[in-house]
C-alpha cells in the first residue's frame, strides 16, 4: 500500500490538525489518543512517512527505528508508568483494524488492563 499523505497522523505532523503533544524529538512523535481507552492512551509515530509497522521495520532505516524503540521507553519514564507497567498495540493492516495508516504503537496504562483481546 503507497503512504497517504492526507492521512490523519500526517496532517497531526504537518500542523494542519491539532493534538495534545506528549513527547516530540526528530524522529517521533507521540500524543494523546482523540478517544482514550485507558487512563494513558498515547499514539506514537515516527515522522518518517510509513503506513503501518511492516512498511517502518522492512524499510526504516537504523537510526528512525532505533529513535522510535527509544523514545517509547523515554515516554513511560516521563509518565511515571515505567514501574506500574503499560501496554503496547500496534495495528498493522486489514485484518488488524488499522485505521489510521501512518505507522503507530497506541500505549496505554493507568490501570489494570485486562486480557489482551476483549
Ligand atoms: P488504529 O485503529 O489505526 O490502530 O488506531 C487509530 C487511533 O487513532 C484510534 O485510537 C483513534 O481514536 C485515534 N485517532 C483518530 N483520529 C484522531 C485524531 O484526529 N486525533 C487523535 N489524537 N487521535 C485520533
Amino acid at each position: 500500500m503507497s503512504y497517504d499523505q492526507n492521512n490523519i497522523f500526517s496532517k497531526i505532523l504537518k500542523g494542519e490538525i491539532p493534538s495534545t503533544p506528549i513527547f516530540e524529538n526528530e524522529y517521533v512523535l507521540a500524543f494523546n489518543d482523540i478517544e482514550p481507552k485507558a487512563p494513558n492512551h498515547i499514539i506514537i509515530i515516527p515522522k518518517g512517512s510509513y503506513t503501518d509497522s511492516f512498511d517502518f521495520y522492512k524499510n526504516g532505516n537504523d537510526l528512525e527505528i532505533i529513535e522510535f524503540e527509544r523514545a517509547i521507553a523515554k515516554i513511560a519514564e516521563d509518565l511515571n508508568i515505567d514501574k506500574t507497567g503499560y501496554r503496547l498495540i500496534s495495528n498493522c493492516g486489514r485484518d488488524s483494524g488499522q485505521e489510521v495508516p501512518h505507522y503507530h504503537v497506541h500505549m496505554l496504562a493507568g490501570k489494570k488492563l485486562g486480557p489482551i483481546l476483549g
